[in-house]
């Protein structure tokens, strides 16, 4: 199947990496212009920046746009840099960190970092995207949250909060603005292969990944693919009464262990 999002355009935050690079990508696949928002142009695992892979290899425009989701006033020119190419349909708020704190002794870096970019940055490229989208056609808004935030996870209990609160606020926005058109949801991954799995907390490539793997049904790592596809369907009008819904993206490990 393709032109599912012909004619539309995308900011995807965090996409020269990972899974927002997989996201701009596919989405460029299928006839969507793409503003590649990111604090840096380089993918973390190495390669041709995405907006000149996206250029270079389908028939969709791209830019990319220096920006730090914890700053407002960087997302809205990311916002502004869709004007461009017709005005914003779709917002992906996809920049994330993940790291590890032990609770009782942190101080509160961990907590503060992860809640700024992982929380705080949902919250200002939603209101960015959603202001526009109020004043256009609608749109759909695509919040990158995790297993962990359907899940505890007592190493984790700042990266935990932090996702739970991109599920709830992805509920509350959709509440909010369904009225005005626009359609929130958010992604829900499990283990996926990419440089925060590979080096910000391996688990891909190491000793823990064999036993990690046990635990998903489906007896594999998931790739920045299998998380692109659901962002894809989650954009497209095959998700035009879909909102307010949390897509699990994991194997099938969370809903058997
Ligand atoms: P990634 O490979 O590290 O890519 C994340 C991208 O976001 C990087 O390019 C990073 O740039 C950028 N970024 C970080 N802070 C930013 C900021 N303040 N403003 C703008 N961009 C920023 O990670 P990923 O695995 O693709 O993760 C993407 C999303 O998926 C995250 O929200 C993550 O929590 C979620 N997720 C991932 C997994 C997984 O297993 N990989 C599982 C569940 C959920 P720098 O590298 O320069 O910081």
């Amino acid at each position: 199947m393709r032109d599912l999002l012909v004619d539309k355009t995308a900011v995807v935050t965090g996409g020269a990496s990972g899974n927002g690079r997989a996201i701009s990508l596919a989405y460029a696949e299928q006839g969507c212009d793409v503003v590649v928002a990111d604090i840096r142009e380089d993918p973390r695992e190495g390669g041709t920046p995405t907006h000149e892979r996206i250029e270079s290899e389908t028939d969709a425009a791209a830019t990319f746009v220096e920006c730090d989701v914890t700053d407002y006033d960087s997302l809205v020119a990311a916002v502004g840099a869709a004007e461009e190419f017709g005005g914003i349909d779709v917002m992906v708020n996809n920049a994330g960190i993940f790291q590890g704190e032990e609770f009782l002794s942190d101080d509160d870096s961990t907590f503060d970092r992860i809640m700024d970019i992982n929380v705080r940055g949902v919250y200002y490229g939603s209101r960015a995207a959603i202001s526009e989208m109020v004043d256009g056609d609608g749109g759909s808004v695509v919040n990158l949250s995790s297993v962990a935030g359907l899940r505890g996870s007592g190493d984790f209990v700042s990266y935990c909060t932090s996702k739970g609160a991109v599920r709830l606020m992805t509920y509350a926005l959709a509440d909010r603005f369904g009225p005005d058109g626009v359609r929130v949801n958010a992604i829900h991954p499990g283990l996926i292969e990419t440089t925060m799995t590979t080096e910000d907390v391996p688990i891909v490539g190491t000793e823990a990944e064999e036993a990690f793997q046990e635990t998903i049904p489906l007896r594999r790592n998931g790739q920045p693919e299998d998380v692109a596809d659901i962002a894809l369907f989650l954009a497209s009008d095959l998700a035009d009464y879909v909102s307010g819904e949390s897509v699990v993206v994991d194997g099938g490990m969370s809903s058997t262990q």
